[in-house]
Formats: C-alpha cells, structure tokens, sequence
C-alpha cells in the first residue's frame, strides 16, 4: 500500500524532469523501432534511467526487439501498471498486453486513449530520458503524442530512398507545425560495405536525405549502414547496441549526439 502510494506520488511528475525522444517515420520499414530500442539500450548504457514507450500499438516490434513477448506487465491496481524491465530499460508496448496473433481493430479515440494510459497510467520513476516509438505515418497517435509533448525533441528515421523520405517530409513538417523540435534525422539502410571487398554499395541511392534535412532546416545525426548482424540479433531479441562491436557503436555515437 505504502509502496503504491509512493510509486503514485512519484507518478505525478512524469515528464518534469524528463527528456522525452520521439522517434518517427513516414512510413514502416525503415527501421524505426530499431532506432528507437537501440537509441534507448545506447543511452542507458551512458549511464542514464532510460524508459521506451512503444506508441505503435497496432503494430508493436518493441516487445520481439527486446525478447520480452508473452511477458506481462505488472499491474498493482486497476490504473497501476509496472513498466516491464530489462537491459536496464522500463519498457511499456501494447504487444505485452495482447496475444501477439490478436489483431487490434481499433480506431483513432481508443488508440489515443491507450497513448494517455500508457502516458498516466504507469509507474515510469524518475527517468532522465523516455524514448518513444511512434507508429509510421502522420496517423492520430503522431499528432497526439507531439500535442500531449511539446516540449519532445523529434528524430526522424529514411532511408535514402525518394519515396521514404519525400513521406518522412510529411511527418518531419507535421511535428514543426505543432512546434515540436525536429533535432535530427537518422539515415537508415544508408549503403551495404560489402565484407569481402569494402566497397559500398548505395542500394536504396544517396542524395535526398541531404535534401530533407535541408527542408527541415535540421541535421543528420547518423548514417547506419546495411549490417546483417543488426537484422540477425534484433530477430533474436537482441539489441546490438548492447554489444562493444562495430554495430554497438553506432548507436552509442548516436545517443552521445543526442545528450550533447
Ligand atoms: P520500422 O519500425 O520502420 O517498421 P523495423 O525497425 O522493424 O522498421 O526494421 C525493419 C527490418 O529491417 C527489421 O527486420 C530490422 O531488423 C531490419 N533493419 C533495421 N535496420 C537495419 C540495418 N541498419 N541493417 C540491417 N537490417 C536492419
């Protein structure tokens, strides 16, 4: 009971003395999730009290990500939930809330309403970073999420590819608008060095993630290459930016971008 009074009190500021990522894209595929989870992992391995906060509700990565799906989060009453923990991060995801072969069907005022849950609901603690998957697109969630936060710094994940990032545009100007402060765009799936010769292959192009960040008047914090090892230990549930290798370290560069 104590402890449920304590958690609660603590509960109320939320978000006072916390810095709150927002990452997004304009579309799936890009490697948002993978950002964001690796983004998180780097910056608890800084030294810092991380939380994610996986806002893609209908189609939630987070949990297989980090190799927590099936597990539930703890519930001390009604309108108390436990964030699930691990690799030192407080992890909230709808994916641990439902059976993974569920299909949500929900629309826009229900979606929002389990952002605000997700938002008062649960018992983060005192957190010097919260990082924030966003769902792709300029969907209800987006919007919500960047009104509820204005004070949210925004990282936007392309590929180099005109198509992503012409809709990464989209969203990069939606949380402009809004007045939500685009710090940087991370260019993922930038080229593959090929192992045996070390020549890159530009296989989505180049050139038009310059242009975004131009449009945006914001910079690009990192480019991230092709890596099989990214895709292989994220299957696995395994975070690369956990490791001390080469793929570890882009993440960890990234997040020291971001504290600065
Ligand atoms: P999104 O959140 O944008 O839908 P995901 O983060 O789920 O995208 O990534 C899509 C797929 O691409 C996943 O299988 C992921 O492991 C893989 N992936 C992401 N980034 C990279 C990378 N830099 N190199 C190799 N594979 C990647």
């Amino acid at each position: 009971q104590d402890l449920a009074r304590r958690l609660k009190e603590e509960k109320k500021n939320l978000f006072e003395n916390t810095r709150v990522i927002v990452v997004g894209s304009g579309k799936g595929g890009v490697g948002k999730s993978t950002v964001a989870v690796n983004l998180a992992v780097a910056l608890s391995r800084l030294g810092f009290e991380v939380g994610l906060l996986d806002a893609d509700i209908l189609g939630s990565s987070v949990p297989r990500l980090l190799g927590i799906v099936g597990e539930k989060p703890y519930a001390l009453d009604e309108h108390t939930v436990l964030p699930i923990e691990r690799f030192g991060l407080k992890i909230i995801s709808m994916g641990n809330f439902v059976d993974e072969d569920t299909p949500l069907i929900w629309r826009g005022p229900l979606l929002t309403g389990v952002i605000d849950q997700f938002f008062n609901e649960v018992l983060w603690g005192d957190l010097d970073y919260l990082v924030l998957d966003l769902p792709p697109g300029t969907g209800d969630i987006p919007l919500t999420v960047m009104q509820r936060l204005p004070e949210a710094k925004f990282i936007l994940v392309t590929t180099p590819q005109a198509s992503a990032s012409h809709v990464a545009g989209r969203i990069g100007h939606m949380a402009k608008k809004v007045n939500v402060e685009v710090i940087g765009i991370v260019e993922n799936m930038s080229y593959f060095e090929c192992p045996k010769c070390g020549e890159r292959y530009n296989i989505f192009g180049e050139g038009e993630t310059e242009k975004l960040a131009e449009a945006l008047q914001t910079e690009i914090l990192a480019r991230i290459p092709i890596v099989v090892k990214i895709r292989e230990l994220s299957d696995e549930g395994i975070p690369p930016a956990l490791d001390d290798t080469e793929e570890g370290a882009i993440y960890v560069e990234l997040a020291e971008k971001i504290v600065e």
